[in-house]
């Protein structure tokens, strides 16, 4: 495969952008070699500066549910343009995209949108805390919620782990709010709660873990928190930045029947531009300015033509079958990876909650964050490369979900069965 262009282009890059992209995982630094510079997308293809065409599973990190330049948010977000892009003023279709999230997500009686999910989160963060008066918050190692100082932090191996800093310039002072749990271990977590109970504001969590690679909710997990928060006076964080209106059209509350206090939304709800919106019950979110006394802004927030691409793509979503069709493409392309790895005799699991799933190198189930760890790393990036090599792109990194959209169909699951055989048959 031919990849001057995008070597070339990634040389230029590291001239003028840090480590030449904008984002960290783009550089392809856990698999090596220089990314693929992406020129154009439609459906479930995506097209290098080379010219090789790809049969991505990235979407975008999940916002692209409706396959890439999907017709119909293409030809909303051209008209919109053509009205003037940003107003800096309310405009109806930030009423427009906030019913159809009010609609799937009844926990959201009030919303407010944002540009990013780490806006949103962070946003959500802060309004927990002037809500409940309180400092500390809660969160679970292997579960990224953005970058915002207070969730930039992980735990070391302890259960019972006060946050260190993630990264050098978050204050250890502000890390020291921050208390790390382990996923699926409920006891951990009542253990935490009766000893900082009172000074807990929130417990933010992803409800399907999706930033370790796919970990779905133990049984009676999310209810576990849903009790156990409510026992303390902590308000319980929904982070469904990728789960929302992903395994299903109410997200991962809807799937498992759980209402948070707050939602976090962003990805699919852009519908490929930069949006990310919070929410919860008018008691709470009213306590957000200009309402209340807690103070959350953007120059973009609402952006219309974000709001109209976000509108284009939520509307599709509600016609009936949709989430049913995701399910059986990502369960044929489950079942491919599965038959193709266990022919060549190489451990794996595989993880899927609808159209979200994971491939993880390892021979034991994949439940809690230590498992995780158990993953083949070196074998992950052989398989990454052949896979790239035989025109699939998949995240770049063992941690990652890969998703599929409702532009991919059956032809191209064949196609990744074929590419997934002689990817297997290379690295066995
Ligand atoms: N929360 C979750 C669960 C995410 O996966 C991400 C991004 N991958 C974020 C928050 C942050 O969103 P953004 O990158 O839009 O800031």
């Amino acid at each position: 495969m031919n990849t001057k262009k995008s070597n070339d282009l990634f040389s230029r890059a590291q001239r003028l952008l840090v480590g030449g992209v904008n984002s960290p995982v783009r550089a392809f630094k856990a698999v090596g070699g220089a990314p693929r510079f992406i020129k154009k997308a439609a459906g479930p293809k995506i097209v290098d500066a080379d010219g090789n065409t790809y049969i991505d599973y990235v979407c975008s990190w999940g916002p692209m549910i409706l396959g890439h330049a999907d017709a119909g948010v293409i030809e909303t977000i051209s008209a919109r343009a053509a009205l003037g892009t940003s107003f800096g003023a309310p405009t109806e279709l930030e009423i427009d995209l906030a019913e159809l999230v009010t609609e799937a997500f009844p926990s959201m009686e009030r919303v407010r949108m944002v540009s990013s999910g780490t806006e949103a989160t962070m946003s959500a963060i802060r309004l927990a805390r002037g809500a409940t008066g309180r400092d500390k918050i809660v969160k679970f190692a292997g579960c990224y919620h953005g970058h915002s100082d207070s969730l930039l932090v992980k735990a070391g191996s302890g259960a019972l782990t006060h946050g260190v800093p993630d990264s050098p310039g978050v204050p250890a002072a502000l890390a020291g709010n921050t208390i790390v749990a382990p996923y699926n271990d409920l006891d951990a977590v009542a253990e935490i709660l009766d000893a900082d109970g009172p000074q807990i504001a929130c417990l933010i969590v992803e409800p399907i873990a999706g930033n370790m690679g796919v970990v779905p909710p133990a049984d009676g997990f999310l209810a576990g928190l849903r009790e156990l928060t409510g026992c303390h006076g902590i308000l319980l964080i929904f982070d469904e930045v990728i789960t929302g209106f992903r395994v299903a059209h109410g997200g991962a509350q809807e799937l498992y029947g759980i209402k948070p206090d707050l939602t976090c939304l962003g990805k699919i709800i852009g519908g490929g531009l930069p949006v990310g919106a919070f929410g919860g019950s008018a008691e709470i979110m009213e306590q957000l300015s200009p309402v209340g006394p807690i103070y959350q802004a953007g120059t973009l927030s609402g952006n219309p033509i974000a709001m109209a691409a976000g509108i284009a793509t939520l509307e599709r979503l509600k016609e009936p079958g949709v989430y049913k069709e995701l399910d059986r493409l990502a369960r044929s392309l489950a079942e491919a990876v599965h038959t193709a790895a266990a022919d060549q005799k190489i451990p794996h699991r595989i993880n899927r909650v609808g159209s979200m799933l994971n491939l993880f190198f390892t021979d034991r189930a994949v439940e809690t964050f230590n498992d995780v760890m158990t993953c083949d790393l070196d074998r992950f990036t052989k398989f990454f490369q052949a896979m790239l090599d035989g025109g699939i792109y998949l995240p770049p990194s063992q941690f990652e979900t890969w998703f599929v959209s409702l532009a991919h169909g059956d032809g191209e699951i064949e196609a990744t069965e074929a590419a997934l055989a002689r990817a297997f048959e290379q690295i066995k």
